[in-house]
């Protein structure tokens, strides 16, 4: 269920998002802006759960504002003054221009983790990208490496490729410029994160290519605890490598109770009120300590 917005229009809605248009326009290749609302709603292994986590719409919204602001230089697709954001969605919605989106999630990862970690078992890379032996789960690589996924439709599972694949989906041109795009800002932004104590161990961004100009433009959301590892510096030089800000508490509770890899498990269980309620103070915690 979407929310009813005066002057707008739903058109989709993702596993967290729903998008809008102004209802003047006929559908989202005409609309010339867009409105993005963040839900409440948490998803993990590709399954969106219940319940959601209470403010979490809001609380990413204002992460990816802040970073957005604070990687200036990088051309992004917020437009307008985001105050005209309609009242009935204030504070967790933001006016987009609408872009043609690659199909691709640029990962960097400047630790091993997650998919990352499980991928370095099987073949000692990731995406392609070879590592040195003996890495433990949570190991800080030697640099941050560009580590891309295939972007699913929704129900499907988002798949890891490799660069090679990467030109093939969208030229060579664009496959650098996104590569490159990606590490200069994992690079300013963990640098950002670590001065206030926090570690960025991974993140995902999504880019766009501008309608009119073809410039390419940092889309989505950026830097949030949804699409982002980040870890607390200090437990993790004191070896305790799951202080996590970020949807790892429900990743883990998921992972313990149901069966993530069984397509035909059914239905994923609720989660606790404990859980929800760790997991929206810990990305309320997040906020803080980046923003203060
Ligand atoms: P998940 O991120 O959990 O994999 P999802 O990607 O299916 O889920 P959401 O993130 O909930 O969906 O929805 C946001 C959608 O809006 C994504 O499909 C994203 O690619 C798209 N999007 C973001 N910014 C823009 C933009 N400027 N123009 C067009 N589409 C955009
Ligand atoms: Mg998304």
């Amino acid at each position: 269920m979407t929310i009813e917005i005066e002057g707008f229009t739903d058109v989709y809605s993702g596993k967290v998002r729903d998008l809008y248009i102004p209802t003047d326009a006929v559908s989202i290749d005409d609309a010339e802006t867009l409105l993005v609302v963040a839900s409440d709603r948490v998803s993990a292994y590709d399954h969106v759960l219940e319940p959601g986590i209470p403010g979490k719409g809001e609380l990413l919204t204002t992460l990816s504002l802040w970073w957005f602001d604070q990687l200036s230089g990088i051309p992004n697709h917020l437009v307008g003054d985001q105050a005209d954001v309609p009242v009935e969605v204030a504070g967790r919605a933001m006016l987009v221009k609408p872009l043609d989106m690659f199909p691709i999630e640029c990962v960097v990862r400047g630790y091993l983790s997650g998919s990352g970690w499980k991928e370095y078992l099987e073949s000692q890379s990731v995406c392609g990208v070879a590592l040195p032996s003996g890495l433990e789960n949570g190991d800080r690589l030697p640099e941050p490496i560009y580590t891309p996924a295939f972007k699913a439709e929704l129900g499907d599972h988002d798949e890891n490729i490799t660069f090679e694949r990467t030109i093939e989906l969208v030229g060579a041109d664009v496959a650098e410029r996104l590569r490159a795009l990606s590490l200069e800002i994992y690079s300013r932004a963990s640098a950002i994160a670590e001065a206030r104590g926090v570690i960025l161990a991974d993140t995902k961004f999504e880019f766009g290519a501008d309608r009119v100009s073809g410039e390419i433009t940092l889309a989505d959301e950026v830097l949030t605890s949804d699409s982002s590892r980040y870890w607390d510096a200090e437990a993790y030089a004191a070896g305790d490598r799951l202080a996590s800000f970020d949807k790892q508490i429900v990743r883990n509770w998921l992972s313990a109770n149901w069966n993530t890899t069984d397509p035909n498990a059914g239905p994923p269980p609720e989660l606790p009120t404990a859980i929800v309620e760790q997991t929206a103070a810990r990305y309320r915690e997040l906020l803080s300590r980046l923003t203060a």
